[in-house]
């Protein structure tokens, strides 16, 4: 984005894409227009605004900022980042086939294999840190391929350039249709602050706004971002059909959001990388994994694609389910809860909170052990949240 010249930097764009001064009154900041129809001068003598499950000015204004900041041209804001997730997989009908990558988020999962499975429609999850694996699970009626990267909790990282290459190839039955898959990212561990997929040839990105985007732990929310006329067309209209919509104060919300994104995610990244530093020291860890370390397999693809590695540590304490509880009974910056990417720090252990959806043996066979230990990293003095997380060893 910054090597065009016409263009602004991403710190600008945070502040102002989408986001410009309301016409009538000059209100610097997007009004939150909270009414649920708009009046009209006769049947049909509307001013492009109808019905607010169709259009809202606080929610396009979120869309723009979204576009622009992805790298995009549109965006479609939904009511949680898994409603975003099911207004794509609705794309899809009985009897085709997605291809995703094996480590995805709980709820992610849940909808694959719970609801839309019941749909007819086939998943195959495979781990495609190695993107040749990509081609053996690929079949003539591969129509998506799901990407999560970093994975969520193991934080493995997938080579999105590589990946979306080969989905878009023919395979090699020559049957795949003429554009081959759509390859679509979950950007929500590192927000397009340090990761932008359209970029790098994905052609859906999807956040849930929860996170980083929001920042502040205060709404739910989420957004596909895409780049061709035909998917802006299908998405608009999904998101108007299913009506998982969100509201102008969520938008409103996401938006205040974004205007510090730039300055968080750059602290959310030094303190995760200190603190991802000081744990690999730690005689009570067994392994720490954060892509932004040498010691990660992943590390040299993130470098590549990613500006930095963000605020997500993961790591194995030496035990196992005791040591975990004592762990995260102690923490006191630290809270224990599920979610991540607020200015606060959160630590939660993923085999009893997020990943509980998960059967045990599939945790197993991922590397979901019980002493394994997911930190969101927030923007506190590092100092701070390092006393913090040494007070918890001590007691272990
Ligand atoms: C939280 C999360 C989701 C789901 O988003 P909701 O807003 O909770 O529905 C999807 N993907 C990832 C990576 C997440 O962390």
């Amino acid at each position: 984005m910054a090597n065009d010249p016409k263009k602004s930097h991403f710190e600008t764009d945070v502040i102002h894409a989408g986001q410009s001064p309301e016409p009538r009154t000059g209100a610097v900041m997007v009004p939150v227009f909270q009414t649920s129809t708009y009046v009209q001068d006769g049947p049909g003598g509307h001013k492009g605004y109808e019905y607010a499950r169709t259009q809202n000015p606080t929610r396009e204004a979120l869309e723009a900022s979204l576009a622009a900041l992805e790298n995009g041209t549109f965006a479609v804001a939904t009511s949680s980042g898994c409603a975003a997730t099911t207004n794509i997989l609705h794309l899809l009908k009985a009897g085709d086939h997605v291809v995703s990558s094996d480590d995805v988020y709980g709820g992610t999962y849940r909808l694959f294999t719970r609801v839309f499975a019941q749909l007819g429609i086939d998943f195959t999850f495979v781990d495609l840190t190695s993107a040749s694996r990509l081609d053996e699970a690929m079949r003539p009626n591969t129509k998506l391929v799901w990407l999560e990267t970093p994975t969520n909790p193991l934080l493995k990282i997938l080579d999105i350039e590589e990946l979306s290459k080969r989905a878009h190839r023919r395979g090699a039955s020559g049957a795949l249709g003429e554009t081959g898959a759509t390859v679509v990212v979950d950007n929500t561990f590192l927000s397009p602050a340090l990761q932008r997929p359209l970029e790098l040839g994905a052609d859906l990105v999807v956040h849930s706004t929860t996170k980083y985007l929001g920042g502040h732990s205060d709404v739910v929310g989420g957004v596909i971002v895409g780049k061709t006329k035909e998917h802006h067309e299908q998405l608009r209209y999904l998101q108007n059909a299913i009506g998982a919509v969100p509201g102008p104060w969520d938008c409103f919300l996401v938006l205040r959001g974004i205007k510090t994104l730039a300055v968080r995610m750059q602290r959310h990244d030094e303190n995760g990388r200190a603190l991802a530093a000081w744990l690999e020291k730690h005689p009570k860890v067994e392994r720490v994994i954060y892509p932004g370390i040498p010691s990660h397999p992943g590390h040299a693809v993130q470098s590549r694609q990613a500006k930095g590695a963000g605020g997500m540590i993961s790591f194995i304490i030496k035990g196992g389910l005791e040591e975990s509880r004592r762990f995260l009974t102690t923490t006191k910056l630290f809270a224990c809860a599920e979610s991540l990417g607020g200015v606060e720090s959160l630590i939660e252990h993923p085999a009893i909170m997020t990943h509980a959806s998960i059967p045990a043996d599939v945790r197993k066979s991922l590397g979901i052990s019980d002493g394994l230990i997911r930190l969101s990293v927030g923007i506190e003095h590092v100092d701070d949240l390092r006393a913090d997380l040494e007070t918890a060893f001590a007691a272990v």
